[in-house]
């Protein structure tokens, strides 16, 4: 089986204006980095659209009718306080990520896949239930999570968060379940200002690692090492999803924890361990942020690789 990678042209639709940082520019950083021949082994699939049954397992019925019923014909539309922001090719964008991440786990839980990649945007763990927050509309990762449980009978999901901001959105999501787990290593302080070692969920299912800035390679790992795989490790879960955002890249300039690329792998082949263990393999990751497009293509190219077994 195969390394299988999501996306989809409607991705590019999402247009937040010329200086927002969450460019159409950065998903053609992906993949042409991904398209380069050391991937040739990989499939290639175009994400289908989610549905509102997808959505609305994390999101209010509120939130999305607000949502489309917001959603622009020309210009732009502002659904929160500061940057996240809809343009006339949003919810398509938004619907795609959800699609591809939906599909992801169909393909790991029916066996078509090794493992999933979706390369796709906007970025999604900063939306809780029923608010945009920090250029997420809909939750991806938390609805994939939600979707293998409804639709494949799986009960217990990990959701592993290595973007450089906190996924307050997926924390939220998973706070009262005892059988989701939500681990996130990030930069605080720093936006949004959740994610400190206190919040643990109603029984310990949330372990958060906050980094002070500049921390490197050898903190992010010790951290990891000690709280975070293990935590994961006792919890079993049956599927993985990794919300993958490469903003804590040396190169990216809103984040400043100086990962490399290969802390990327290191860390990619450790979930992969785990996964092996506990849940046969299944991995679904699906693009979170990444502002440096150099950082972001070789930090991606860095994580897929270890996807595929390099
Ligand atoms: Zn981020």
């Amino acid at each position: 089986m195969s390394t299988l990678i999501y996306t989809h042209a409607a991705c590019f639709g999402h247009e937040p204006g010329p200086h927002h940082p969450e460019s159409p520019a950065r998903l053609q950083a992906v993949l042409d980095a991904l398209r380069q021949p050391e991937f040739g082994d990989v499939v290639w699939r175009d994400a289908p659209l989610g549905t509102d049954e997808q959505v609305l397992r994390v999101h209010t019925p509120e939130y999305v009718e607000e949502v489309k019923a917001l959603a622009p014909r020309q210009g732009y539309q502002l659904l929160d306080a500061g940057d996240t922001v809809m343009s006339p090719g949003t919810l398509q964008a938004v619907l795609r990520c959800v699609g591809a991440a939906c599909a992801g786990v169909d393909d790991v839980v029916e066996g078509r896949a090794r493992n999933v990649f979706c390369a796709t945007r906007p970025c999604g763990h900063h939306a809780e239930a029923n608010r945009a927050m920090g250029f997420c509309v809909f939750n991806q990762a938390a609805i994939a999570a939600l979707h293998a449980r409804a639709h494949h009978g799986l009960q217990r999901v990990a959701v592993i968060d290595f973007d450089v901001h906190h996924g307050n959105g997926t924390q939220h999501s998973f706070w009262n379940d005892p059988d989701l787990f939500y681990g996130s290593s990030h930069q605080a302080p720093f936006y949004p200002g959740t994610g400190s070692w206190q919040e643990t969920g109603v029984a310990n299912n949330i372990v958060n690692i906050p980094l002070s800035r500049g921390s490197g390679s050898a903190a992010f790992r010790a951290a990891m090492e000690r709280d975070m795989l293990p935590a994961l490790q006792d919890f079993a879960p049956e599927l993985l999803i990794i919300s993958a955002g490469f903003d804590a890249h040396q190169l990216d300039p809103l984040g400043g924890l100086e990962l490399t690329d290969e802390d990327y792998h290191w860390i990619t082949r450790e979930l992969l361990r785990i996964a092996d263990a506990t849940a046969q393999g299944r991995v679904v990751s699906v693009l979170e942020g990444g502002y440096s497009l150099q950082g972001l293509a070789s930090g991606t190219a860095a994580h897929v690789r270890a996807l595929m077994g390099g």
